[in-house]
């Protein structure tokens, strides 16, 4: 990686950023949930020659001239997804997850019209009707949530009873399934049978679940819902993108809802990035990696009850794991554990849990999720470190030596656990 071959030679400003990046991405520890680190193959397809490329509409419909490529790289990427997901129709042009959703949103609903959602302040996304996205002010959203929290972890489940007494009272037009701090299992079944009762129509966000649905550890929402959402850059392990699912009778009013609805010209250099990552997650290995994951954040479940801390929901079945602090430390807030474990190397976001006393930008709670960790090969072993040096920054939150002196063990386990050992190729 000398800056003699390096294509930003030209500009060692942006380059030195860029390098910065790539050494906190190798040296610290990244338990983001919804992160990962993409192979090089999916990093090259998206710094391609196919930015320079304007295509508004789809494969053979095009507004613009010279788009034989282009159609052909959407082609197949359409056809990975279809294929990976068993999908009758797929569109990949959505530039990221919200923007999937508003989509499946412009194509259901009219504005107005009631939906039905998760709870944001118990594991639903702002895109299901917070008031300060646009999903709120366009549509009336109605909130369903989780059961109450039990000792022996079998509380904190989505109210399947609340979701069909509020579908029958409120007749939504849209029922939407999907999360983005649950760590349980969300069985599409149970949701289309009260959509069919009410005669409401059934959207799935597996923004984060998608890698482990392509993989077959987590059920399956398609051909159950009418339109299921993913984002391509969580556990699916590709581009920072969007994408959506749905039989061949929606693919008209999906389509349009993308363009001219919603967005202009589609990016597609991430729609070729978008093709190698369905190819990625299409081989058996992609099938361990996600088993893997899941096998890890039980691990880490694990580990961390043994350090003192409360899971949500009693544990994991996926990817991630919401930790309650207020066992561990009834005056560690999550604002505070997250600043004092980034200083110990250690990625993380706050967040909150089901019924969180503080307001969401303190928070009690931890999301931690194993998807990047595990593609740099760590294993259930590696977890119970992780979360012995989790335990012992947040104690050691006020002691500057004890914070450095978990940042070198993080650097260490790192070492032998590295995304890139390479770096990024001719990249940087
Ligand atoms: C991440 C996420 C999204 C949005 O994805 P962006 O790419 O950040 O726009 C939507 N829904 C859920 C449930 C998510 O977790």
């Amino acid at each position: 990686m000398t800056s003699v071959t390096s294509p930003l030679a030209g500009d060692p400003e942006v380059r030195a950023l860029l390098l910065d990046e790539l050494e906190r991405q190798r040296t610290t520890l990244q338990l983001i949930a919804s992160e990962n680190f993409t192979s090089l193959a999916v990093m090259a397809a998206s710094a391609s020659v196919l930015t320079n490329k304007y295509s508004e509409g789809y494969p053979s419909r095009r507004y613009y001239g010279g788009n034989t490529v282009a159609d052909e790289v959407e082609d197949l990427a359409r056809n990975r997804a279809m294929t990976l997901f068993g999908a009758g129709h797929a569109n990949v042009q959505p530039h990221a997850g919200s923007p999937a959703n508003l989509a499946a949103y412009l194509a259901l609903v009219e504005p107005g019209d009631t939906v039905l959602a998760m709870r944001l302040d118990q594991g639903g996304h702002l895109t299901h009707g917070s008031p300060v996205s646009i999903t709120g002010k366009l549509y009336r959203f109605v909130a369903y949530g989780v059961t109450p929290a039990k000792s022996d972890g079998t509380g904190e489940r989505i109210d399947l009873d609340q979701v069909r007494d509020l579908a029958r009272r409120e007749r939504p037009k849209l029922i939407v399934a999907g999360t983005t701090a649950y760590s349980r299992t969300i069985e599409p079944g149970p949701f289309r049978e009260i959509a069919d009762e009410v005669g409401a129509k059934f959207m799935f966000d597996m923004a984060h679940p998608a890698g482990l649905v392509a993989a077959g550890v987590h059920p399956s929402p398609v051909g159950t819902a009418d339109v299921v959402t993913f984002t391509t850059h969580k556990t699916l392990r590709g581009p920072r993108g969007g994408a959506i699912l749905s039989g061949t009778e929606l693919a008209r009013a999906i389509d349009s809802a993308v363009f001219p609805g919603l967005q202009g010209g589609p990016l597609d250099h991430v729609i070729a990035a978008k093709a190698v990552a369905f190819a990625e997650a299409a081989r058996p290995s992609f099938k361990k990696y996600a088993s893997q994951v899941v096998a890890n954040a039980s691990a880490l479940a694990d580990a961390l009850e043994g350090e003192g801390f409360r899971l949500v929901a009693g544990g994991t079945d996926n990817h991630l794991v919401l930790v309650d602090l207020r066992d561990f430390d009834a005056g560690l807030t999550g604002k505070v554990a997250q600043e004092a474990l980034d200083r110990a190397g250690i990625t993380c976001n706050r967040n909150q849990i089901p019924n969180d006393p503080r307001p969401p930008f303190v928070a009690s709670g931890l999301r931690l999720g194993t998807a990047a960790e595990t593609t740099a090969g760590m294993r259930e072993a590696e977890m119970s470190v992780v979360a012995g040096l989790l335990a012992r920054a947040l104690k050691g939150r006020d002691d500057p030596a004890e914070l450095e002196a978990v940042r070198e063990d993080v650097r260490a386990l790192r070492k032998t656990f590295d995304p890139y050992p390479e770096g990024v190729g001719g990249l940087l």
